[in-house]
């Protein structure tokens, strides 16, 4: 029997360890996480009744991978409403607010910002088209990322910041500054010119098509692929080396103690782990800087004025913002029954008091979260790094050097159990 050995229960890892599981039935898999928990950065946290995502909080359906799990794992996902309900907000007034109807928002956005509109579509729905051939090219070739990139003519989009694609396509500044930008803020807490192809999959996740969560929270996703595939678990291990054996195989060591594998899956960024390979060549591995996100839970009353807004009544479900806006990314606002406000306020420096003061009164903190390291710091790069390091030894986030999402760790958790086919039967 094959022994393989994954390191991450996120859902990278998670996903990895089920596709494991259903195509190669006899496979003997162990997973090692060194939290206590499965799902990394999915997690969701219950208050009340609300489920609040602290880490990924949606995927989108430009490809079918998590679509075809979820149908798989019998999983039940929603349609995600509050983006319909958003205003834009420079750090003093809000440039722009959605309306309840739906024709009329299109309407104001076709008046402040007329053609781009429509090349922004025109753009996404080719883009949407690669992504979709990506996929169906990795279903009849599992082959490292850059190729299949090339192959759906994705390749070029990495290489260049989403600003200068856009630029490409003639969209004027404003429209990149006042909507795109807001985008990639809140999905990526960085500006327009971040790595294009990232760039690029925010705007997908928003702007065409549907976007999904699942009812039960999105931990339960992690959780489920895990339990399906009956894997043995290990958590606080925090795994310190690999190192290749003469025959092959592979010893990982956790603290004091070793064990060999014949195949090994890396399903956590190399860089944030201080996991040492021993006898494998990483010279083509540059480290990638990361993103520290805070999010905060604040409730009280919110002080409409703070935005700029005259209008006393609630604030839109979710506040985007400009680049004035500094290190505010995001607000998701609700208005709770008791006439108070529930804010979830993501931001790259956690908020000192005065400014919180400004926004919301007698406020009290629901709960409070920093993720050190949320995504990469996307920037233009000539190639997406191999994910087989050795060859036995796959690692799934090379790709985040391009992209990082729930989608993209379970596509390239397939690729590679589909590449290690001829090792793992
Ligand atoms: C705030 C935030 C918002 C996001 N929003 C979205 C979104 O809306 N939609 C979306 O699709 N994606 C989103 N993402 C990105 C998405 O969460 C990640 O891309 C994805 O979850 C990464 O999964 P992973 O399994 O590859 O890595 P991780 O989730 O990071 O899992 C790695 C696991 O490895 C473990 N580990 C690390 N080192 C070791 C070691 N040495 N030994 C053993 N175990 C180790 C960790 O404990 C962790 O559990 C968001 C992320 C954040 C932080």
């Amino acid at each position: 029997m094959v022994n393989l050995a994954i390191i991450g229960a996120g859902v990278g890892g998670c996903a990895a360890a089920f596709f494991a599981s259903k195509i190669f039935p006899n496979l003997k898999v162990t997973i090692f996480d060194l939290s206590d928990r499965v799902g990394g950065r999915v997690l969701t946290q219950a208050i009340g009744s609300m489920k609040l995502e602290l880490g990924a909080a949606f995927f989108n359906t430009a490809n079918k991978t998590v679509l075809n799990v979820v149908e798989d794992l019998g999983l039940k996902v929603r349609e995600v409403e509050e983006r319909a309900d958003f205003g834009i907000w420079n750090g003093s007034d809000f440039l722009l607010k959605s309306n309840k109807n739906i024709i009329l928002t299109l309407s104001k956005l076709f008046l402040r910002y007329g053609l781009n509109i429509v090349k922004m579509q025109s753009l996404l729905k080719e883009i949407r088209g690669q992504v979709k051939n990506l996929y169906e090219a990795e279903q009849k070739n599992p082959v490292e990322m850059n190729e299949l990139f090339k192959f759906a003519g994705l390749d070029g989009f990495y290489r260049k910041k989403l600003d200068e694609i856009l630029a490409e396509w003639s969209i004027d500044e404003s429209f990149i500054n006042e909507v795109i930008t807001p985008i990639t803020r809140i999905i990526y807490s960085q500006n327009a010119d971040m790595g294009g192809f990232a760039g690029l999959s925010s705007l997908i996740s928003v702007y065409t098509g549907k976007t999904y969560n699942f009812i039960e929270g999105n931990s339960v996703f992690p959780k489920r692929l895990m339990n399906a595939s009956n894997s043995e678990l290990l958590f606080s291990q925090n795994v310190r080396s690999i190192e290749k054996k003469n025959d092959g195989s592979y010893r990982i060591s956790v603290e004091n103690k070793t064990s060999t594998f014949d195949g090994v899956i890396i399903a956590t960024p190399l860089e944030l782990t201080g996991l040492a390979l021993d006898g494998i060549s990483m010279t083509e591995y540059h480290p990638r800087e990361y993103r520290r996100v805070y999010i905060q839970v604040i409730q009280g009353k919110a002080i409409p004025s703070f935005f700029g807004s005259k209008d006393t009544g609630s604030l839109p479900r979710m506040i985007l913002t400009t680049s004035e806006t500094k290190q505010i990314m995001h607000i998701a606002t609700l208005r709770l029954a008791n006439g108070e406000d529930l804010m979830t306020i993501s931001s790259t420096e956690l908020l000192p008091d005065d400014i919180l003061d400004g926004m919301i009164r007698n406020r009290y903190v629901i709960l409070e979260h920093s993720w050190n390291a949320a995504y990469p710091l996307f920037k233009p790069i000539d190639n997406i790094p191999h994910s087989r390091l050795d060859e036995r030894l796959m690692y799934l986030n090379s790709l985040e050097s391009a992209v990082s999402s729930m989608e993209t760790s379970v596509f390239s958790a397939l690729n590679a159990i589909r590449m290690m086919k001829d090792e793992l039967r």
